[in-house]
């Protein structure tokens, strides 16, 4: 009897890149998708690959996330809502912002930031930088007043001592080495150990090489369903379901049966974690995302005219600018969490 195959729910970064690994190792995989491959969260990053990014538990967090509850024009902005899964959230929240957790926090992002990195080159390999141009040349965070300056030359001196090597840019360099950034600015840090990349393209690339690999790839197609097929943890049923272009079902639901199941359903809430007993440890977020196009070259730069672009943070307004073309992506942080 042929071997089962895996099945990868999500064709999102995530999914494809474990369909394409597990494809190369010589699994047989299913790689169902919704909708189209990149059309969640994948495809609106900013495709900023960052050294250990800096986590949320950190006490100044706490301080503006509560004061942004009444701005919904703040950065950091959390809708005050009356319902008990926000209130525990928040709360949860607000007692691990503190240093010690920032800490233990940072620790292990800082080591998921060296992993990644190591992944994305060997990507660099396996794919080709240009099939999802990808850019190691490192990432500045950018602060306009005093006390951003003095944040990020502290999270840069943390991040320093997990093994990121990093440099402070006076004014004048920034001004030098990034100048899409106008108006004052106090400096800012530049991280050799990052970069950035066209996240949808990524995920394309990914998908395209699992398939390379033999992996099956089933677009507008739902997983509704999930049970073990022999009660022993074994095998599993996926249940799934083409849905027509609008997202409407066709009502034609078919069974696999799979040697088991990859959820990588991203923010998607769905009925197939509480079917396979699990309950999710974190909550969404959500974010924006905005083409712009480059003010020099009337929207229609090439690689060539933005070689020398590095993608860059505006740290104290939380907004992240990445120089893809033709167009620059610009990104915004979390609005609430409970989405
Ligand atoms: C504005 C913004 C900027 C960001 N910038 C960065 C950045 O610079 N760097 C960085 O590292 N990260 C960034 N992120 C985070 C990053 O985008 C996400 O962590 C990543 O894209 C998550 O990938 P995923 O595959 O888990 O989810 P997704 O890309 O959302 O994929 C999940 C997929 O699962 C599908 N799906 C859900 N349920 C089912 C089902 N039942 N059946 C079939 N398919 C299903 C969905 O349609 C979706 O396509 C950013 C996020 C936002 C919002």
């Amino acid at each position: 009897m042929p071997e089962l195959p895996i099945a990868v729910v999500g064709g999102g970064v995530i999914g494809a890149g474990i369909a394409y690994e597990l494809a190369r190792a010589g699994a047989g995989i299913v790689l169902i998708e919704q909708k189209e491959l990149a059309s969640g969260c994948s495809g609106g990053s900013a495709g900023q690959i960052t050294p250990g990014h800096t986590p949320l538990c950190d006490p100044q967090y706490a301080k503006a996330g509560f004061a942004a509850m009444f701005d919904s024009r703040a950065a950091f902005y959390f809708e005050p809502r009356c319902d008990c899964l926000a209130l525990a959230w928040l709360h949860e929240f607000c007692r691990r912002c503190v240093p010690a957790w920032r800490e233990a926090a940072t620790a292990v992002l800082a080591q998921l930031g060296h992993f990644s990195f190591d992944v994305f080159q060997e990507w660099k390999q396996t794919l080709g930088a240009e099939a999802f141009d990808f850019h190691d040349g490192g990432r500045i965070e950018v602060a306009r007043d005093d006390a951003t300056a003095q944040t990020l030359q502290k999270q840069a001196q943390r991040l320093g001592s997990h093994g990121f090597t990093w440099e402070w840019l006076s004014a004048d360099k920034i001004a030098a080495r990034a100048p899409l950034v106008t108006g004052p600015t106090r400096g800012g840090v530049y991280y050799p150990q990052s970069g950035y990349c066209d996240p949808r393209r990524l995920t394309l690339a990914l998908a395209s090489a699992a398939q390379k690999h033999g992996a099956i790839i089933r677009e507008r197609t739902a997983a509704v369903g999930l049970r073990e097929d022999d009660g022993k943890g074994r095998a599993a049923v996926v249940e799934i379901c083409p849905l027509h272009e609008s997202g409407t079902t066709t009502g034609s639901h078919e069974r696999v049966a799979v040697a088991a199941v990859v959820l990588a359903t991203g923010a998607w809430r769905s009925p197939l974690w509480r079917q396979a007993g699990l309950t999710p440890l974190m909550e969404p977020g959500k974010g924006y995302h905005l083409d712009y196009p480059w003010p020099a070259f009337q929207g229609a730069a090439t690689r060539q005219h933005t070689q020398c672009a590095y993608p860059l943070v505006l740290a104290a307004e939380k907004i992240y600018v990445t120089p893809l073309v033709p167009q620059i992506a610009i990104e915004g942080t979390p609005r609430d969490g409970f989405a």
